[in-house]
């Protein structure tokens, strides 16, 4: 579904990103990815990807809440690939606490990180966009950022932010036919999750209506339509992909 085309996917040293880049290099894609500290994880996943898919993968040190990082990796990769066609927006962190408690670090990281690194990395990806009058953005918001959470008012914010960011991106972006569109992941299994308290999990998995938590390939999957060719006339959207946690 992705045959010759270049995906430049932030944080995809473990977790959805990579989730998404095993997918998208399973459908053809070259693969560009970041990751902020994990070189070794990296390093092997490059190697991994190119020996199972025969596709082009290279993994870049690159801290997506730096703007002028943000720009330097998009001409990199366009050296690199040629060009890219699909930019995923999945870098994120949590740092959680209630407000009462929170720093303005804590804020601040988790805006910078999860939100500002979206708007750089658009912003440094438009004009190989624009120039080849062909673009899909896809941001990697979270159910937190519809519903809100106690005690992750900093994630809420920054996936709510993703949320209007993605549909502004899509007005100012769609008459030169790149499209932009979000998904919100309800409970995914990462290391993102692995912390979390084994009662909350389970009271968690019980709300949900499909009565599981997501998997990586449940979220790639979505990503894999919205990249591809199968969703040209669809932009400005945001997915749910929560087994029905969030109607
Ligand atoms: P994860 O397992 O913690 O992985 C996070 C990824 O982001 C890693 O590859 C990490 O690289 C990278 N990263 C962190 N800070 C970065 C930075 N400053 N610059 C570039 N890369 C950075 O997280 P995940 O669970 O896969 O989540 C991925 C995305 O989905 C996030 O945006 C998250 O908010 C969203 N999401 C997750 C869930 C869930 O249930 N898991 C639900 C809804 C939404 P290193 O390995 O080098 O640290």
């Amino acid at each position: 579904m992705l045959k010759g085309k270049t995906a430049l996917i932030t944080g995809a040293s473990r977790g959805i990103g990579k989730g998404i880049a095993e997918v998208f290099a399973k459908n053809g894609a070259n693969i560009a990815f970041t990751f902020a500290s994990s070189v070794d994880k990296a390093r092997a996943f490059e190697s991994e990807l190119t020996a199972q898919y025969g596709v082009k993968v290279k993994g870049y040190q690159s801290d997506a809440s730096d703007f002028k990082a943000a720009h330097e990796l998009a001409d990199q990769v366009v050296v690199d690939f040629g060009t890219i066609d699909i930019l995923i927006n999945n870098a994120g962190i949590t740092r959680d606490s209630l407000i009462m408690r929170m720093s303005e670090e804590q804020w601040d990281d988790v805006i910078n990180i999860n939100l500002k690194s979206a708007f750089n990395l658009i912003k440094a990806c438009m004009k190989t966009f624009l120039k080849n009058r062909s673009g899909s953005i896809i941001n990697m918001s979270s159910v937190i950022g519809i519903n809100g959470n106690a005690g992750q008012a900093n994630y809420a914010a920054s996936k709510a932010g993703m949320i209007g960011l993605t549909k502004s991106v899509a007005k100012e972006l769609g008459s030169r036919n790149v499209r932009c569109n979000a998904l919100a992941p309800g409970f995914i299994q990462t290391e993102m999750t692995s912390t979390l308290d084994e009662n909350v999990m389970k009271n968690w998995i019980e709300s949900i209506p499909l009565k599981r938590g997501g998997t990586t390939t449940d979220v790639a999957n979505a990503c894999l339509f919205l990249a591809s060719d199968m969703s040209t006339y669809i932009t400005g959207q945001t997915i749910n992909i929560c087994g029905g946690m969030v109607m």
